[in-house]
């Protein structure tokens, strides 16, 4: 039987999955050229014919998501990109040991599927797919196949109705459709030091979606947070130094993000009892934290009482 990439998506756990021919996305280039991009956008690959000559298409899979009906845990973006990524890097993984040469793709899967008519873009400058709206995670690889049969072509049909909610709610990163990454909280959460302007903000781990929730267009469901997610977010517990099982969730590359967080959320909460851990890391990691627990210790200290 003819390798099925799609068919092996979906019996994956993705919900879809498209087929692409290789082409350059130049608009993309230029906005990239002009600043309009985090500094993650570097490494992505505009021409995926020079960048991956020996490939002839590539595989774009969505795995979406159903927001959690408390949104002070954790963005549920980032735990499903971390589930998704694994059994992603597991497929690739598989197709090499069968003998298709298969790569992740580091390209714009967002421009390419909008490039194929694939889902729309929103004013909040998202991509939008029905019937799971912005609440989806991408990844892309690099195959090379033969005979491939790319995903049809379509129109994409215009989906949001401007209504403006998502610049409303937002901290100021949407303006009337247009969209500024240096304004977005959560082009900040990386490893480095979140800015002050978004330390009292900061509600919730690797956080905001509030432009997605208030969105009319976005499917309404809310799912429960499971308990272990909660345990194993407790700000507290992780500046304790319990973090396998946040790191476990979210991915093992964001530990001083985590950190990080975890630090800015227990001032949030006025958890007067993360004081004692906040002391032992400010002694052994005091410069790294700086601004975090600079932040901290002063609304913990010079707040009353109140430990959640
Ligand atoms: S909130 Fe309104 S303006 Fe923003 S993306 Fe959704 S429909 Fe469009
Ligand atoms: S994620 Fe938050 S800060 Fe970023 S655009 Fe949406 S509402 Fe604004």
């Amino acid at each position: 039987m003819s390798f099925d990439p799609i068919t092996a998506c979906k019996q994956a756990g993705f919900a879809e999955a498209f087929l692409l021919p290789n082409v350059s996305y130049e608009d993309w280039t230029r906005h990239r050229n002009d600043g309009a991009f985090h500094k993650n956008a570097d490494f992505v690959r505009d021409d995926p014919r020079v960048a991956y000559p020996w490939a002839n298409a590539c595989l774009i899979a969505i795995w979406p998501y159903q927001p959690f009906d408390d949104d002070s845990v954790i963005a549920p973006y980032y735990l499903a990109s971390n589930t998704s990524y694994h059994i992603m890097q597991s497929l690739i993984r598989e197709w090499n040991a069968e003998g298709i040469p298969c790569e992740r793709a580091e390209t714009p899967y967002r421009t390419q599927l909008l490039q194929a008519g694939i889902g729309c873009r929103m004013d909040n400058q998202l991509w939008y797919y029905p019937p799971y709206g912005t609440y989806t995670v991408l990844w892309g690889v690099m195959l090379a196949i033969e005979e491939p049969v790319f995903t049809e072509s379509h129109a994409n049909k215009m989906i949001c109705n401007h209504c403006g909610a998502c610049t409303r709610i937002c901290y100021g990163a949407l303006q009337n459709g247009e969209y500024d990454w240096k304004k977005c909280i959560r082009a900040y959460l990386e490893n480095e030091p979140l800015p002050d302007r978004f330390l009292p903000e900061l509600n919730c781990f690797s956080g905001c979606q509030r432009c997605q929730d208030v969105c009319p267009m976005n499917p309404k469901e809310r799912a429960p947070v499971p308990d272990a997610v909660r345990a194993a977010l407790d700000p507290v517990e992780i500046l304790k130094g319990n973090i396998r099982p946040a790191l476990d969730l979210i991915g093992n590359n964001r530990k001083k993000q985590l950190i990080r967080q975890a630090i800015v959320l227990a001032a949030n909460r006025h958890r007067k009892d993360a004081l004692p851990y906040l002391y032992t890391i400010g002694a052994q990691q005091g410069e790294l934290y700086k601004t975090e627990l600079q932040y901290a210790f002063h609304l913990l200290q010079n707040s009353e009482s109140m430990i959640e």
